[in-house]
């Protein structure tokens, strides 16, 4: 089963417009058997400090019931080539999980795929995005927490959080989101400590089996020139398979060219465990 478990949309604003049909029919060409719908649902008001990086992050309440409306339409109509599966990637919202308990409400049980992911931690002024830029990461989370270990360790915190919540959730499939997305700036900051976030991984296993979370093998952390790796490594995998704990690609996709983006190392690693 070749499968896209994690893409984005035009409903997203930080990446491009082009239509769900463009990525769609990429990942046909491709071979894809399977892809995920997954956009970022709406933020509580005021969530970040930063008001116009709020409109960038996510779509606007009302705009919701336009995405499932979009998203459905696209399984309907292109149903006979590849499975499209909507979802989300809903936000761990630390300290306001009734907000994304009330979104979840308004899709009514339709979503058929879901993965929860870890972008805010509490920072500087409120809670600050982890995959911003390097230079906000430093001011708003480095200097807020004294150092990058203190930043890992609250991050990891932050995901084990998140999956004990994911595991509440009713929903058919569940997946933890991009687990190591810490690095994404890890050759612009002070160096993150190995060992520390592999203590912090293997932490998480028995968690991630107890609870039948899946992983995102994201592989968006490729694409980017401070990180050169995917959101997992290649040792986690060999144990998720160990363990019977279900991963699926990820491409994390914010245009169609980057549908298929990351899935021959996927392959080939999975080829090798
Ligand atoms: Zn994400
Ligand atoms: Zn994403």
């Amino acid at each position: 089963m070749k499968w896209n478990g994690h893409t984005h949309t035009s409903f997203c604003y930080h990446g491009s417009n082009a239509p769900m049909e463009e990525y769609v029919e990429a990942a046909i060409k491709l071979g894809f058997d399977r892809y995920t719908l997954s956009e970022h649902p709406p933020l509580p008001k005021g969530w970040i400090p930063d008001e116009p990086l709020m409109r960038e992050l996510a779509m606007e309440e009302r705009e919701l019931p336009d995405y499932l409306a979009a998203a459905f339409d696209i399984k309907k109509r292109y149903a006979d080539r590849i499975e499209v599966l909507v979802g989300l990637e809903l936000d761990y919202l630390d300290g306001r999980t009734d907000y994304s308990l009330q979104l979840l409400e308004k899709t009514e049980g339709r979503l058929e795929d879901l993965l929860v992911s870890v972008h805010y931690l509490p920072g500087k002024g409120g809670m600050r995005c982890i995959d911003y830029t390097p230079q906000d990461f430093q001011e708003n989370l480095i200097a807020y927490y004294g150092s990058m270990a203190a930043v890992v360790d609250a991050y990891y915190d932050h995901v084990e959080l998140a999956l004990e919540w994911a595991a509440s959730l009713p929903y058919p499939t569940k997946r933890l989101g991009h687990i190591n997305l810490i690095r994404k700036f890890q050759k612009a900051l002070p160096p993150i400590d190995g060992e520390q976030v592999n203590e912090r991984l293997a932490r998480l296993l028995p968690l991630l089996k107890k609870s039948k979370l899946g992983l995102d093998v994201n592989t968006a952390g490729l694409r980017v020139a401070t990180c050169q790796e995917a959101y997992v490594p290649e040792w986690l995998l060999r144990e998720c398979t160990r363990e019977s704990i279900p991963f699926v690609f990820g491409s994390d996709a914010h245009k169609p060219e980057d549908v298929g983006s990351g899935w021959d190392w996927f392959e080939h690693t999975i080829k090798h465990l």
